[in-house]
């Protein structure tokens, strides 16, 4: 078969196979109505026999009719799903049992309307990495939903995401030890409680654990369990049913980092004795650790070794911390680096001068291992947030354009001083307005994520990529001549050309369509040598690019060629 046949065959396929998860869970909504009759009847007699209601039966029926409304809604039952919510809160409300009643009748009806009439299954979205999922980054999904996770599940091998998944909470240790997933997407309730899954990461990282970035997901959307999300170091919130282009937009900019990366310390204590015990400590839970004995050495590290977090003593030869964070501070590039003090000093009116002047925390000494690691993790955790949404794009979750000039400012002096080399490419879509103009902007943003995956899957892992603009996008290409790099891009450029698009809502009212990129491209050294200078390296490629578009698009064209 063509490649293009087995990627249709694929995506046949998992529509397929869709439609049968949708299928089985609409056979199984007299089971499930069935089950909950029997547990309401437990709860109404425990009602009239005068002793109150049945707890326990109370409790497991607010459990299943949560678990009701976040499958039902992601089948296309709505009215089931909006009749299990009213349920769910007239349960959470300590309604008297007559009106309990009404609500359960209620949805006795829209069970049997959901197997009578069934509705349309939903519009799947149209998956353009079907094939590549055996490469994809690894996403682990926890969730003790059988068809909510099933359908989960198959969607983001659709995306190209490899996928694990745990029902129960005691299976996530093996599993993050086996494999670290680029991302974790996780229940809020189970069957421990109705905060049971942010408590239990919490839980893991006050053991000093580290765990991917994590995204919840729930039928709940109140704030309490938004609160316990954002405690367990949550970096996002979806509310069932799931909206899944939010969701992947999100898990995007996620593994944007391309793969859950050490948490990176640089650490400056000029005793060696104290850097070595931290060090262990930090080493053991995970992170990457180096470590500067003279502080006034601390420039070359801070921009080599790309830390994440800077934890420093307060007293130290030669300056103090204080002085050492303004002079890290007053750099633009290291604005936004956390600095964290580690000191003996009790004496608060000096610990507050310390955060006056830039430090962000401040940990006395002597400090254990598992509170260190925590107030770390927190701090790196929320600074690297705050850099993907400064930095990155969020459409793409690739780096913005002032990002990704200074990336390649920085490889371009590396390059220069170990007489390296690089490419660097920009590739921008071809007629991309009448895209836009003709199916729609939403297809247009499906097809910039697109253009991203192809680019991060094809390219090696520690190229670097960025979205410069609208429908352009940059790549530096690193280790690489302009005639390696035309090999690799025109390869991508090929099989980005032959993939077939969709309208998203109807697939017979417009064909399948085809997009095609140009691309400019120039290397360091390279035919028109420019040196090491990033703005004029950007300057000649995008001359390039425009020949490329003036030759009549679909191409790549080399500066000075
Ligand atoms: P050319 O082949 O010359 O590049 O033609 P073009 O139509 O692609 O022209 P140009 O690159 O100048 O147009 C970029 C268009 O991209 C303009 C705008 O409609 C569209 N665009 C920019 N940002 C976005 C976005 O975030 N989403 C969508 N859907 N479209 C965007
Ligand atoms: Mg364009």
């Amino acid at each position: 078969m063509h490649g293009d046949d087995v990627k249709e065959a694929a995506h046949h396929d998992l529509q397929i196979q869709l439609g049968l998860l949708r299928d089985g869970f609409a056979e199984a909504i007299p089971e499930k109505m069935a089950e909950i009759e029997a547990v309401w009847a437990r709860v109404r007699s425990g009602g009239e026999s005068g002793g109150g209601p049945d707890e326990a039966a109370l409790q497991f029926l607010y459990r299943m009719a949560h678990s009701l409304v976040g499958n039902s809604g992601t089948f296309g039952f709505q009215d089931l799903s909006e009749c299990a919510r009213a349920l769910e809160h007239a349960l959470a409300e300590a309604t008297p049992l007559n009106k309990l009643q009404e609500a359960v009748e209620n949805l006795r009806e829209a069970a049997s309307r959901a197997v009578r009439i069934s509705p349309p299954r939903p519009e799947y979205l149209d998956f353009p990495h079907i094939i590549a999922s055996s490469h994809g980054p690894l996403v682990l999904v926890v969730d003790d939903d059988e068809f909510f996770s099933g359908d989960l599940l198959l969607q983001l091998e659709g995306y190209g995401y490899r996928v694990k998944h745990c029902r129960t909470l005691a299976e996530i240790p093996a599993v993050l030890e086996q494999e670290m997933p680029a991302a974790l997407i996780m229940d809020i309730i189970h069957p421990e409680g109705e905060l049971a899954g942010p408590i239990f990461l919490s839980g893991l990282l006050s053991q000093g654990k580290s765990l991917p970035p994590t995204l919840f997901i729930s039928v709940r959307d109140d704030l309490s369990a938004r609160l316990e999300a954002v405690r367990a170091g949550g970096l996002g919130y979806f509310t069932k049913p799931l909206e899944m282009p939010q969701l992947i937009a999100r898990l995007e900019v996620l593994v944007g980092y391309r793969g859950p990366e050490p948490y990176r310390i640089l650490m400056i204590e000029d005793s060696a004795t104290e850097s070595t015990h931290y060090a262990h400590i930090l080493r053991r839970a995970g992170m990457h650790v180096s470590v500067v004995g003279n502080p006034l050495q601390v420039m070359e590290p801070l921009l080599t070794e790309r830390p994440d977090l800077v934890l420093m003593d307060l007293y130290m030869p030669g300056c103090s911390g204080l002085e050492l964070a303004t002079v890290i501070r007053q750099q633009d590039a290291f604005m936004g680096i956390p600095i964290v003090f580690l000191s003996s000093e009790t004496d608060t009116d000096r610990q507050m001068s310390g955060l006056s002047m830039g430090g962000d925390d401040f940990l006395e000494k002597p400090i254990s291992p598992e509170h260190l690691v925590a107030s770390l993790a927190a701090r790196v955790t929320r600074a690297r947030l705050l850099r993907a949404n400064m930095n990155r794009d969020s459409l793409t979750g690739l780096l913005n354009h002032a990002n990704f000039k200074y990336q390649l400012k920085l490889e371009l002096s590396r390059a220069a001083r170990r007489q390296g080399r690089l490419a660097l490419a920009i590739i921008d879509i071809d007629e991309f307005k009448s895209v836009n103009d003709t199916y729609g902007h939403p297809v247009g943003d499906r097809i910039i994520r697109s253009i991203t995956r192809h680019l991060q899957q094809q390219l090696r892992e520690t190229d670097i990529l960025g979205r410069l603009g609208g429908d352009e996008f940059g790549a530096i290409l690193l280790d690489t001549d302009e005639e390696g790099a035309r090999g690799r891009l025109d390869s991508i450029r090929e099989a980005f050309s032959s993939h077939h698009y969709r309208r998203l809502e109807s697939v017979s009212q417009t064909g399948p369509f085809t997009i095609t990129f140009s691309c400019g491209l120039s290397g360091f050294p390279g035919r028109t040598n420019v040196g090491a200078d990033p703005d004029a390296l950007l300057e000649l490629t995008d001359q390039a690019l425009l020949e490329a578009k003036l030759q009549g698009r679909n191409r790549i064209v080399i500066a000075g060629a």
